[in-house]
């Protein structure tokens, strides 16, 4: 088992465990038996990976749904990447220590540019291709959203399907088709998530001039927006972490995107219409 393996080899010579162990009051473990496995994977450190807010609201709806796991997994800082490099380990996943390749699908958030290139570093010490053209029907499918996937292009040979906007119903009805198609191909998968799911980016169905190839693909995808920030969509007992994070508190979402609308600001204009939650 990957578990045992990680605590001789792995654990006792990290610098910081807590990053990499789980068990922090607030997570979620289950039987996987017969379910859709899919693992959150933020592409930098635990410390700010933990702090982002839409990972403890991705985390709770998806593990409030019986059908699905959801699971976690962070950039590994350099001392933890050596380890894994020089002990031929898989990067895993927090909660259950399992290989990201027994995840049915993967889904990155792209909070900014800079974390591009530690994603692909994930999928490679995951020990699978980074392009997806070179992943087949054994690998997880690889989703990619938040607000830098907005511009999807400059990750698009690596990314299986980009979700663009507001994800929290949009990633259930994805999960959805995966657990319906479970054992059918990458493709067969994809081609129906592409008719079904609005503000997805598939793109392996375009050619280089964003022609769509595959008649399900739409020609223009639109980023979804949630009108209402549902109370469901927020855990009443949210993880909280075991380590310092550079969030040291509880952030509640009391609105999405700001009413400036600076030009220059990603925030302002990603998250119209500004949505406001009433104070009670
Ligand atoms: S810079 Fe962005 S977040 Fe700040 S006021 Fe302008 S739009 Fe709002």
């Amino acid at each position: 088992m990957l578990k045992n393996e990680l605590e001789k080899r792995f654990f006792p010579y990290v610098i910081k465990p807590g990053r990499y162990a789980g068990g922090e009051p607030g997570t979620v473990t289950k039987d996987p038996t017969g379910k859709t496995l899919y693992c959150h994977a933020f592409p930098d450190k635990y410390e700010i990976g933990q702090s982002y807010l839409g990972l403890q609201a991705i985390y709770h709806i998806i593990n409030s749904d019986d059908r699905f796991v959801c699971e976690r997994t962070f950039a590994v800082d350099i001392d933890a990447e050596e380890i894994l490099r020089k002990e031929n380990l898989p990067l895993f996943s927090l909660e259950s220590f399992r290989d990201i390749n027994e995840f049915d699908a993967v889904g990155f958030t792209l909070s900014y540019e800079m974390v591009f290139t530690n994603l692909l570093n994930m999928l490679n010490l995951a020990g699978m291709p980074i392009r997806s053209k070179d992943r087949n029907d054994s690998h997880p499918i690889i989703m990619a959203g938040g607000p830098a996937a907005y511009n999807p292009e400059p990750m698009a040979d690596f990314i299986d399907l980009f979700f663009i906007g507001d994800a929290e119903e949009g990633l259930i009805e994805m999960l959805e088709i995966l657990h319906t198609l479970k054992g059918k191909t990458k493709k067969e998968k994809l081609l129906t998530i592409a008719q079904k799911v609005q503000s997805v980016y598939i793109p392996a169905f375009y050619d280089v001039n964003r022609k769509p190839i595959e008649k399900s693909s739409p020609k223009e995808i639109f980023a979804r927006v949630q009108p209402e920030l549902k109370r469901e969509y927020y855990p009443d007992h949210p993880i909280v972490p075991l380590v310092e994070t550079v969030h040291e508190h509880l952030a509640v979402e009391i609105m999405r995107g700001c009413p400036q609308g600076c030009r220059f600001c990603q925030a302002g204009p990603i998250y119209r219409p500004v949505r406001m939650k009433p104070v009670e």
